[in-house]
């Protein structure tokens, strides 16, 4: 009898530990996300001010590949063509690598906030893992890749910065509207 009403007790304070705990993570999550929404409202900022350098570039390219045309084809000599068609398809074969890598295969969208599993490394949406996540609220979350249990998940900065770039680089029109 004592015996379980110990056993009660300890139960009881791991609770309320587990509670504080939850307490202080919500807490935590909510700083993170305000800080996160400035710091979106910076990059929305940068990322429209990159578009217009973006734009610019191109035109500068333009009038430079028109002068070179003008002035007889000299300089580069005749591999020029070949050269930018080589070009162009690492270019696209990079713009699909990054399409299919950077994608959050629960939205099939290039990820926005992502967010790793803890334990397998798979990466989402924070919000689709979030919505994924209050799907399965009774018992322990999994994986929707590889359906592993998991206990927590954290940001990966690398990856957002990776599409970042990837999206000022190219898909400036993309860039505009969503992020
Ligand atoms: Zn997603
Ligand atoms: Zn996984």
């Amino acid at each position: 009898m004592e015996l379980r009403l110990r056993e009660a007790g300890k139960a009881a304070r791991a609770a309320r530990r587990r509670e504080d705990q939850l307490n202080e993570e919500l807490v935590r999550a909510r700083t993170e996300r305000a800080r996160k929404e400035r710091s979106l409202e910076e990059a929305r900022e940068e990322v429209r001010s990159l578009a217009k350098r973006v734009e610019k570039a191109e035109l500068d390219k333009a009038k430079a590949e028109s002068i070179r045309s003008c002035s007889g084809g000299g300089g580069a000599g005749p591999s020029t063509s070949s050269n930018e068609g080589f070009f162009q398809d690492v270019l696209s074969n990079f713009k699909e690598l990054v399409e299919t890598n950077l994608q959050c295969s629960v939205c099939s969208e290039l990820f926005v906030f992502a967010t790793t599993v803890v334990g397998c490394g798979h990466s989402f949406c924070e919000e689709c893992l979030e919505e994924w996540r209050a799907m399965k609220e009774e018992g322990r979350p999994n994986c929707p890749i590889c359906r592993a249990n998991f206990r927590s998940t954290v940001p990966c900065l690398a990856l957002d910065d990776y599409v970042e770039k990837a999206v000022e680089g190219f898909f400036p029109e993309d860039a505009k509207e969503a992020r």
